[in-house]
């Protein structure tokens, strides 16, 4: 028996309504009453929390418990704004944006959360009484990583600008019960411990058992002849229950909280009738734990595809779910189709929720009863896509044989927007067959695939690049016929973070600084604001206290790296960092042959000569996607240069070399603000946007760094000589590897010696680098051998500039000053008015005790 296709969301019961609002009635005061925010009434709410949330004993409690008691706590209050601002958009209707991202790497949230509410002072003392430091307890969470890397860690920074800005705005995701694996050094060599992350509860997100809808995967598609014409039906296959999960997020000093909404699969109902029908109870609930599966795990790779049906699956639950949750929203109040795009704009945060173009419009079209080209209008001026990477490996292209089965109206419908699509093309390019066979969303072959992106770019009315040059790659390189046949699609958006997370959290000493000399704190919602610290540059005092700023932060990453490497470091040497998802592309093994070279430089040098050495401690930290032999090779390598110098007394004052296990968002806000330089250093015309680069960049690191992705534009702003520019430029690169393929390049002496040293055994035996060595031999794809002398160059110039101190803290004052373009906060505006046509809704609060 077929079962209803049943999609439950009840609305929300027992608010006040606003006619029924009696000032003076016992209820209107208890429903318009909220928590306060005084020292006594948080002090009761933790406590509250410690013993009927956590049933344990108020009397004698630990740092952990107190964790948790502030936490719940603070989600009380997360909650009342939350449910203001949700009831205030329903009243207001603006138009919202829905950001998709099947990452979210949020880092922790209680300091944000007590930051953003302002709430900071009244949660410390509150805790000061209890015997507890607000700032240790901090430490006591758990990352949520439910991202890989810079794609994750953007949507956060997105929803945090979105909330501050006070743009109607919800982020959909999933709910992974494992999100980015723990990584751990064992002889050198990753290891990777799955991250159980809910294992001790996760109080800041609210289950919706209310909110549920059913998504069907394989099955059939019946036609039906109805008065009206053809009905196709999708039916029969495997259903699976999708649960919602709320994890609020409040802007900075605003009422205003927006919402994640998180995905898990859940079993559904069916399975029971399964089971008491067929008789077979155990292989029943194997099925049942089968759609448990579906949100089980992240997949741990960065810009690269893997092509497996799970993660299709994980795609699919993931749009069908939000869908039927934003088409039940827009029913609740409107009846109108056409309406829809202009009160629902949808971004893709890359191609990984592509197949939601095609969702929405089975939707419209056999759900709602839609003509074909009404239903195609309504989706294009609804989604617009972010193209994320240019890399050819990480291009999505599904088999068009697992689509059939798995999602089989899907790919009829894809087929027919193809064919409408190709006509088009035609149009433009009359008979001319190359064109059909470049552009069609259908990649033709022995194995027929889907390309998603050619799908993206079809079904968006907007595709943007993350910046400037790598918008340009995508109009004039990636997609050019795209770009011909649909030039004002195209645009840029360079990306950002928040320098909520980055400036005002992770380094509370350059916050005070900032707001002491500009004579405010508003730079944090402002920071075109920040520019004015520049005036006061040449300043001795302002000078002295970015010094100490800068001290009092890397004895911080001292502590932190004694503790986790058993590594002491001194905090006089120059600070040379290199964090980031271990990639070729990213060229972490341009930096180690480098430092191999710095090392065998130190001991031919005599006693005399090593006095002039600028000291340096060259900091690794990142993850390799565990299918990754090449990167986890570099892994090894990193940690096998840095256990022969960091054990040689000879170079000990001179150079240490550090690899930080288990990269993440918190390692991150305590490693960036002690950073003197950062290395951004990936092949030229690879790396999109970074976003790293901008993080140091306002904690004045500098960087040394090619001309690749937004380093362009912070070269632009910060200006190239407070910058260690080199390398091989992006037009150039094309002849640089012809050049390779001809075997034309000489190599550079120094690094023949540092490749004897390798094969020699220097670093232990060699046969475990030789894939190294081979991958830069045969090919140097990633131009490393071509782009190291100019490396070394720009090298010089660091240590050149670290013996004159005081040039050395003006530079980095510029790189911080020079930083405003580069917050999420203007990457939220213009996507705002130039893709989205959204406005901010401000709420009016009713509780005007708090601001
Ligand atoms: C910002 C950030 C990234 C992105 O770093 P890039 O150097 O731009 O690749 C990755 N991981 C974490 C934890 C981050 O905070």
């Amino acid at each position: 028996m077929q079962m209803p296709y049943k999609q439950t969301a009840r609305t929300t019961t027992g608010v006040v309504p606003p006619t029924e609002k009696k000032k003076g009635s016992k209820l209107f005061a208890l429903k318009t009453d909220f928590l306060k925010n005084d020292e006594d009434s948080i002090q009761k709410g933790i406590l509250d929390h410690v013993e009927y949330t956590l049933a344990r004993t108020k009397y004698n409690f630990d740092s952990f418990s107190a964790y948790q008691g502030s936490a719940y706590s603070v989600r009380d209050r997360l909650i009342e704004r939350w449910n203001e601002t949700q009831q205030y958009y329903t009243e207001q209707d603006p138009k919202r944006v829905y950001y998709l991202s099947m990452e979210y790497l949020m880092g922790r949230t209680l300091q944000n959360a007590v930051y953003n509410m302002n709430l900071k002072d009244e949660y410390h003392n509150a805790l000061l009484e209890f015997g507890f430091e607000l700032e240790d307890l901090y430490e006591e969470e758990k990352d949520a990583a439910l991202g890989n890397g810079g794609l994750g860690r953007l949507a956060a920074c997105f929803m945090d600008s979105l909330a501050t800005l006070k743009y109607p705005a919800w982020g959909y995701g999933l709910r992974y019960n494992y999100g980015m694996f723990e990584q751990g050094i064992y002889d050198g060599y990753q290891t990777e411990v799955p991250d159980y992350w809910l294992v001790a509860g996760n109080p800041w997100e609210i289950e919706r058992l209310d909110v549920q809808y059913t998504v069907r995967f394989y099955g059939q598609v019946v036609e039906r002849k109805t008065s009206e014409g053809v009905r196709h039906e999708w039916e029969g296959g495997e259903l699976v229950q999708a649960i919602a999960y709320d994890t609020p997020v409040p802007g900075y000093h605003t009422t205003n909280t927006n919402n994640i909404r998180l995905w898990s699969s859940k079993p559904h109902k069916e399975f029971d009738l399964e089971a008491f029908n067929g008789g077979n109870y155990l292989s029943a609930v194997e099925a049942k734990q089968r759609s448990e599966n579906i949100t089980s795990v992240l997949y741990p790779n960065d810009n690269t595809y893997s092509g497996k049906e799970l993660r299709l699956k994980q795609q699919y639950f993931f749009v069908a779910a939000t869908l039927c949750d934003i088409v039940r929203r827009y029913k609740k109040s409107h009846t109108d189709w056409k309406e829809f795009p202009n009160k629902v704009a949808v971004q893709l945060n890359d191609t990984h929720p592509t197949i939601g173009v095609i969702e929405l419009f089975r939707k419209l079209l056999d759900e709602e009863g839609l003509a074909w080209d009404e239903a195609w209008s309504i989706v294009t001026k609804t989604f617009a896509y972010t193209n994320h990477t240019i890399l050819p490996e990480a291009l999505e292209m599904w088999p068009v044989k697992l689509i059939e089965d798995l999602l089989p109206r899907h790919m009829q419908l894809i087929y027919g927007i193809n064919h409408r699509f190709l006509i088009t093309v035609t149009q433009k390019w009359p008979d001319n067959i190359e064109k059909m066979r470049s552009l069609s969303i259908i990649q033709e072959g022995e194995e027929k695939k889907v390309r998603m992106a050619h799908l993206a770019i079809v079904g968006s009315h907007c595709v943007n690049g993350v910046a400037a040059m790598h918008s340009d790659l995508v109009k004039h390189k990636v997609f050019p016929d795209f770009f011909a046949l649909f030039p004002d699609k195209f645009q840029n958006k360079t990306n950002g973070v928040t320098p909520r997370r980055w400036i005002q959290q992770a380094n509370p000493t350059l916050s005070n600084i900032l707001n002491r000399w500009l004579n405010t704190d508003k730079w944090v919602i402002d920071l075109e604001l920040i520019k004015g610290i520049k005036e006061h540059m040449d300043n001795p005092q302002l000078i002295e206290e970015w010094k100490q700023m800068k001290l009092i932060n890397k004895q911080r990453l001292a502590d932190f790296i004694l503790e986790h490497c058993g590594i002491k470091v001194n905090i006089n040497a120059l600070f040379d960092v290199h964090i980031k998802r271990i990639h070729e592309y990213k060229r972490q093994l341009l930096n180690i042959l480098s430092v191999i070279h710095r090392y065998l430089t130190i001991k031919k040098m005599s006693p005399e000569e090593r006095r002039n050495v600028a000291p340096r401690v060259v900091i690794f930290a990142g993850k390799a996607a565990p299918g990754y032999f090449m990167a986890k090779r570099h892994i090894k390598l990193i940690n096998s240069v840095a256990e022969v110098i960091n054990n040689d007394k000879e170079v000990d004052e001179h150079l240490k070399v550090v690899f930080i296990a288990n990269y993440n968002v918190s390692v991150a806000q305590v490693i960036i603000p002690a950073s003197d330089i950062n290395q951004q250093i990936s092949t030229a015309g690879t790396e999109a946007s970074g976003t790293s680069n901008m993080k140091f960049t306002m904690n004045g690191s500098l960087i040394i760094g090619t001309l690749d992705g937004a380093n362009v534009e912070i070269a632009e702003e910060v200006g190239q000589e407070n910058m260690f520019i080199f390398g091989l430029r992006t037009s150039e690169i094309d002849k640089a590897r012809e050049k390779m393929k001809a075997k034309e390049v000489v190599v550079d002496s120094r690094l023949q010696e540092v490749f004897l040293n390798i094969e020699l055994g220097t670093f232990g035996a060699p046969e475990v680098f030789k894939p190294i060595l081979d991958s830069l031999n045969y090919g140097d794809f990633y131009l490393t051998m071509q782009d190291f002398p100019l490396y070394l160059d720009a090298q010089e110039e660091v240590d050149n500039l670290w013996k004159r101190p005081d040039d050395w803290i003006r530079k980095s004052i510029i790189n911080t000053a020079s930083t405003y373009f580069f917050s999420s906060d203007r990457a939220m505006k213009e996507y705002a008015q130039q893709i989205w046509g959204i406005e901010p809704c401000e709420v009016e609060t009713t509780d005007y005790r708090r601001y």
